[in-house]
């Protein structure tokens, strides 16, 4: 099996990258930050602190989480609903990223997505996807952009669906996001020693996808 990890901040175009990476090879899109999203969901409903780690972890066994693919999109079950569009929502990532840092947490998702790799070819997108889940990955991709393009695009994305947005929150949050992502004490996000460095400040879409296709077929030769 073939395994292209993905990682990086909040609203580096991992997501849109990957998926299309994926269709482009013929491989599965596994979005990883779903799976925290839908415990961050569970929590938020049950009015459990998300910073609380030990009532998160607490709650966990009530949970099952599972990914079904519909054609090639990938759908979130929570418990056997269909979670995909509410774990969307903004105020979901804050309560993700809260989750994320608890290790119970990151030890009951971590056999889920290793058994994705392990039955298909895949592009996975996450945090501590090459340095953690697959550290075999047969190609590392760390890719970034600057806070603001980042909240830039995320505050159009909102817009765009028709959701109030307000740029100066939306790169707030993302700050916030970020400094937990990369200070926590298990599976911080950081490039894998053997990531390849991919900087999509002021590139367009098609010039990001271009430059990872490129690096992606000069790795696999
Ligand atoms: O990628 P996305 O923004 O959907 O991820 C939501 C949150 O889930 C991130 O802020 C991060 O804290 C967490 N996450 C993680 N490890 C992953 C994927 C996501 O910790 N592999």
């Amino acid at each position: 099996m073939i395994a292209i990890a993905i990682d990086g901040p909040g609203g580096a175009g991992k997501s849109t990258m990957a998926r299309k990476v994926a269709k482009e090879l013929g491989f599965i899109y596994v979005d990883t930050g779903a799976l925290y999203r839908a415990i961050g969901l569970y929590m938020v409903r049950k009015g459990i602190a998300t910073t609380d780690a030990e009532a998160v972890a607490s709650h966990l066994l009530e949970i099952e989480v599972s990914l079904a693919f519909r054609g090639d999109e990938q759908r979130v079950l929570l418990c056997g609903e269909d979670v995909s569009d509410a774990i969307r929502a903004p105020e979901i990532s804050l309560a993700a990223s809260n989750v994320s840092a608890v290790p119970k947490v990151r030890e009951f998702l971590f056999g889920l997505q290793q058994d994705m790799a392990r039955k298909n070819n895949v592009v996975m997108d996450g945090r501590d996807i090459g340095t953690v889940v697959l550290p075999d990955a047969q190609v590392k991709i760390f890719l970034t952009a600057s806070p603001e393009e980042r909240a830039a695009r995320r505050y159009q994305e909102l817009l765009g669906k028709g959701q109030a947005a307000d740029f100066t929150q939306v790169l707030e949050e993302l700050k916030i996001r970020d400094y937990n992502d990369s200070h926590r004490a298990i599976a911080p996000l950081v490039p894998a020693q053997d990531a390849v460095l991919v900087d999509s400040t002021g590139l367009a879409p098609e010039q990001t996808i271009a430059r990872l296709l490129d690096l992606i077929r000069q790795k696999l030769a």
